[in-house]
Formats: C-alpha cells, structure tokens, sequence
C-alpha cells in the first residue's frame, strides 16, 4: 500500500514536471507583412491528451460583445516534429480540433486585421480597441487576435518573438527585451498575454514618474507629427488627482497610455475609444490635430480606463478571474465595474477641486437626460448577465450605472454623517478580498458587513436588482439641491445639515 502511494505520487511529480514545460513560442516578422496579413508561426510541444483544441477569444474581458477573432485566420496547419501535417478539423469560427495531439509540434497560420484606419463610423458591438490594424508605419496588436491557446492549457508561460525594422518601437506594459531588428515579449500565461496590448511605430513616448508610479504615455499619430509629450503634459496632473482621490495610492506601479491618434478633417465628428488592461489602456482616437481637442477628450478616457485598475481589475467576481475567452460566464456587477468606474471619472474632479460644482451638475445632467433613453423595467444585474444580448441596452451601464453609484454615495455620506462614501466603500472591500475574487452571489450581502450599514441592503435590492426608478430628487435634495425638469439647481435656505452633506460629498 505504502509502495503504491509512492509510485503515484512519483508519477504525479513527473507528470506535472511535463505539464510545467509547456511553453508557447510565438514568432511573427511585421517586415513580412504581405496582403495586410501577418504569419504566425507556434513552437510547442509535450502534450499527453489524444485531441486537443486550438482556439482564438469569442470575447475578451473588457468588452461585451462578441467579435469573434477567429474569423480573421486563414491557412491554419498544424504540425509534427518532422513537419508533417497533422489532421484538424474547423469546429466553429474560433476553435480547431486537433488529431493526435500529442505529436503537436507547432502550428503556423495568417492573420488578417480588423480596421485599416477609422472614421466616426462605427458598427454597434465592435469593439476596435480589441481588435488589431497592421500598416507598413504602425501596427496595433491585440494579442487575443494575433495569438491563440489550446483549450485546457491557458496557464503555461508564452513568448512571443517579433521581427521588425530597426525604426520601430514597441510600447506595452508586457515584459520584454528588444534587440536591433527583433523584440522578446514574456507572459507568464495566456491571460497575461491577452492583457497587454503592444503598438509598433516610430517612437513618440514622454515617461511620467510620480511617486510610487511610472507612466509611459506612447503615441502614434497618422498626422506624422509627434504628440506624447503634450499629452503627457495633461496626463500628469489628472495622476496626481487620481493619486489624492484614492488616499494617495495607486493601484498599479507601471502603467502605459497607447494612443493612436487618427487625423479627422475637422471637430465635426470626434471619436474616443479605450479599452482597459491591468496596466496599460488603448486609446483610439480620431479627432483633428489640435492638441486642445485631443487633450479634452482623453481626458476623460483616460481617467476612467485608470479607475479600471481598480475595478474589475483589482476588484472582481470569479467570473472574471477564471474568464472564458470562449464560453464566457459573466458576472451580475457591471454597475459596479462599469457604473463605479464611470462614477469615480465623474466625481473626481470635482471632489479634487479641478472642476467646479456647475461643470459636474452639468455632467450629471446629461447623464440623467441620456438614461432616459434606455428601458426602465431592465434589472442592472440582469443586464450585466446578458450583456451580448443585449447590445442596444448596454451603454446604460455608463449613464444609470453612475448614477446608481451617485444614489449609494449619497446613502453612505447620509448614513456615516459625511464620513464614509463609496470610494471608501470600494477600497474597503478591495481590502477586504486582497485580490482574490469574490463570489458573485455574495457581493451585496459583504457590501452591508463591510460597510457596517444593513440598509445597503433594501439599496441593492430596490435600485440594482430590481427596476425602482433612482431617487435622485430625494437623494440631491439631502445636499440642498433640486432637480427639477432635469436641470439642478439650488434650494433657498439649505439647512446646516444639507449644506454638511453637500460640502463631504463634493468637497
Ligand atoms: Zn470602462
């Protein structure tokens, strides 16, 4: 007996030292770009099943909607160690199976992007800021579009190597070594890699160092003109208030802005686009080359693709934690991953004295307006469980779920006489799960014990889980404000106790 747990325990030391060596090494050259496709080349071996999967994301974690990346694949083969095709069979417009899995020993295939250059023009549930866009000048890699994963075997170590010109420059936040005419990227497992996207252009980066905090602020412009270092002239400051607003710490210790800026003919139409990773965000820009307009509008993405570091990155379900590019299982709390992030862009400038109260009234205004927009009797929580059906309801994720978040805010000054909010809220509770991921079904329940306020829980039930219109006449009046006609304004004569929760919620 004793023998035979000896043996096993042998053999599972064994097996998982096998498991363990599986690498994926990547390898494409951006100088070899032919028909906008690129070819990519996979060495990896060492795997015991008999069939095996191949797969590109349906979906990645950040967007809502599917954009299913396989369908920009071609001329997929797979093969042995003597370079022998190995049988494989297209089971849907993400995933191949694979015969005789075991004597994988690379695979190659094309890839083609999914945006040339970009216009105000956009088709709802695409999400360009996941995809790629491949020019002789630039190249925008998503590596969900560029690289796949074998079902099952998501959490090996990847490198990815990329020959290029000696003229361009590689901006992510991903680990890497760079030689003259060829770059080394290292992830420690595939959802690492699908977090950091890379830009490949000529170099335009300003590096901001804060305490506590480095930031590259990486540009590429079609205009040809440099741009980071106004940009990050602008970036500065709103890191500094976003430092002050979450008690002077950051979440992250290394963050990168990739902005691509696509030059429009005029201010007419503007389009802002990004997409939150750990610590790096893409920002798609088209807007004319006017640094006071480019400033304006990233802005705003910027701060609220930052906040992102906090939620869902820092803070979320397990859902999210174990994401399924392929058969994704969502979580009930986009009004908090969405809404709070969209809350705290809102708030923070006015809480960190950059705004007045009139510009965030203002604010606050047009987000009521555009709610209205939306259905009424749609649950947020059942929104956020069904957001890829329901594409045409999902922007109000920004505008109702801020202002639920505005509502709480209100709730918890009110009830902790000014002391307590949501930003304290959350960074509780991040303390409170310390990176791990909470269960879903238990958030609202934690959020009372966290808090210490049992009345959060008649909040959630009344206002996210159910459909009760917000109460934001009820609530604005506790700080001595009407809304009225969806105009805010002031009442005559607050009481000292409104005028309190005016000054803690705002000041
Ligand atoms: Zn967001």
């Amino acid at each position: 007996m004793k023998k035979y747990i000896l043996l096993l325990l042998i053999f599972a030391a064994f097996n998982h030292k096998i498991s363990a060596q599986i690498v994926y090494r990547y390898e494409t050259n951006l100088k070899a770009l032919s028909n906008d496709k690129l070819a990519v080349n996979l060495k990896i071996s060492g795997f015991s099943e008999d069939t095996l999967t191949y797969c590109f994301p349906k979906i990645i974690p950040g967007i809502y909607g599917a954009m299913n990346f396989g369908q920009y694949i071609s001329a997929f083969e797979v093969f042995d160690k003597k370079g022998k095709k190995l049988k494989t069979e297209r089971k849907d417009q993400n995933s191949w199976k694979v015969y005789n899995a075991s004597a994988i020993a690379g695979l190659s295939y094309l890839v083609d992007d999914a945006w040339e250059t970009f216009g105000y023009k956009t088709g709802r549930g695409f999400y360009r800021s996941a995809a790629s866009s491949f020019s002789d000048s630039s190249f925008v890699l998503t590596p969900n579009s560029l690289f796949g994963y074998f079902r099952g075997h998501t959490e090996h170590p990847i490198e990815v190597s990329v020959r290029k010109g000696i003229n361009l420059y590689p901006a992510t936040s991903l680990k890497k070594t760079q030689k003259l005419n060829q770059d080394l990227f290292f992830a420690k497992n595939y959802h690492q890699l699908v977090d950091n996207p890379i830009i490949y252009a000529l170099p335009d980066t300003t590096l901001i160092k804060l305490p506590g905090i480095s930031v590259e602020v990486a540009c590429y412009s079609t205009s040809g003109k440099a741009i980071s270092k106004d940009i990050a002239e602008y970036i500065r400051p709103l890191l500094i208030s976003q430092s002050k607003y979450l008690n002077n710490k950051l979440p992250v210790d290394h963050y990168t802005f990739l902005i691509y800026h696509n030059l429009a003919p005029d201010n007419s139409h503007l389009v802002g686009d990004g997409l939150e990773h750990s610590n790096s965000t893409l920002i798609l820009l088209y807007m004319p080359l006017d640094i006071e307009t480019i400033r304006q509008n990233i802005y705003g993405i910027a701060s609220h693709e930052f906040f992102h570091t906090l939620m869902p990155l820092g803070l979320h379900s397990e859902e999210i934690e174990n994401y399924d590019y392929n058969e994704p299982k969502f979580s009930k709390h986009l009004w908090l991953y969405e809404g709070m992030t969209e809350y705290f862009t809102m708030h923070m400038p006015v809480k960190t004295g950059l705004t007045t109260e009139k510009e965030f009234f203002k604010t606050v205004e047009g987000k009521i307006a555009d709610m209205h927009e939306f259905k009424v009797d749609l649950p947020m929580t059942d929104l956020s469980l069904h957001p890829m059906e329901m594409q045409d309801q999902y922007y109000n994720v920004y505008l109702k779920g801020a202002l639920i978040n505005q509502c709480l805010d209100l709730k918890l000054r009110e009830l902790s006489g000014g002391e307590y909010g949501v930003k304290d809220l959350v960074l509780d509770l991040m303390a409170h799960y310390r990176g791990k991921p909470f269960e879903d079904d238990k958030l609202f329940s934690e959020m009372v014990i966290v808090s210490g306020f049992p009345e959060l829980k008649e909040f959630t039930e009344k206002y996210i889980l159910g459909t009760e219109p917000l109460p934001l006449e009820d609530y604005l009046l506790k700080a001595g404000l009407k809304l009225e006609n969806g105009k805010i304004s002031d009442i005559p004569n607050p009481s000292p106790e409104q005028q309190k929760l005016r000054k803690d919620w705002l000041h």
